[in-house]
């Protein structure tokens, strides 16, 4: 047996662009007219008030904008994680939830890191901070989970083999388990050359697919958090669910759907 995504997909598309700029407002709804899902990661200190010429997206047209997404952390003014202290960062990623939290009124539980840059204090720090994932700028060109999520590393920039990793991750090996395809990158890089071709071309071809999920960078953290969570009986063919999610089994008979609390026979039968 083993464990696939909700309602029995096999894999996992989603995308992280960061900075929170105004060309935002075509990206999330490319993505929304294509039934899939992004996480943005905003500056809560450079969101402006939505003029004419602002550069941000402004705060009281999150919940418009972002319908539908992930709106998560990126520090509040952008500030290199690695060149502050404890303290600093501490308050740059803490008051950043607290004002995203203010104005979309939901719980914000993800993050990129500013620049990049982070390290083993840094990752304990925002873990403590109730940070759930931190995505990296780390391309590692290929579908498996992360290890740890406070160090996400995704698949590619969307600069980099985008329609190449693409067409692989529409074919993917049987092997795979839980594939996720993590895209990353900033909106201002299409709206500042006006070219939206290669976010465009892409979109169209992995959108509507059966086999995949389309979700946020949070409900795939969720999801596999959920499935590594699972508690199993001496002999493996009894599982119990302690997590808040459903996770989904596939035998080689069925498709089971283990419910939150639930305990189940997930053997041949
Ligand atoms: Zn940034």
């Amino acid at each position: 047996m083993r464990f696939v995504y909700p309602y029995g997909k096999r894999k996992a598309l989603t995308f992280s662009y960061d900075d929170g700029q105004i060309y935002d407002r075509r990206l999330a709804g490319l993505f929304r007219s294509a039934g899939m899902k992004g996480t943005f990661h905003l500056n809560s200190g450079h969101l402006g008030p939505s003029g004419e010429n602002d550069i941000f997206v402004g705060s009281s047209e999150l919940a418009q904008v972002y319908e539908g997404q992930e709106i998560a952390c990126h520090g509040v003014q952008h500030r290199n994680p690695t060149t502050l202290t404890r303290q600093q960062l501490l308050l740059e990623i803490q008051e950043d939830r607290k004002m995203l939290e203010q104005l979309t009124g939901g719980l914000v539980q993800g993050m990129s890191y500013a620049f990049g840059n982070y390290d083993r204090d840094i990752i304990e720090i925002i873990r403590t901070l109730g940070i759930k994932y931190s995505r990296t700028v780390q391309s590692t060109g290929d579908f498996f989970p992360p290890a740890d999520f406070l160090e996400w590393h995704p698949t590619c920039h969307h600069s980099d083999r985008l329609a190449e990793l693409g067409e692989r991750f529409l074919n993917i090996a049987d092997y795979y388990e839980l594939p996720v395809m993590y895209v990353w990158g900033h909106s201002y890089e299409f709206g500042q050359s006006g070219d939206w071709s290669v976010i465009e071309d892409f979109v169209d071809k992995m959108a509507g697919k059966e086999d995949i999920w389309y979700a946020t960078n949070l409900e795939i953290c969720n999801y596999i958090l959920a499935v590594r969570a699972q508690e199993f009986s001496a002999d493996g063919l009894t599982a119990h669910n302690p997590a808040a999610v459903s996770v989904w089994v596939e035998t080689r008979a069925e498709l089971l759907e283990i419910k939150p609390g639930e305990t189940k026979y997930i053997g041949e039968r």
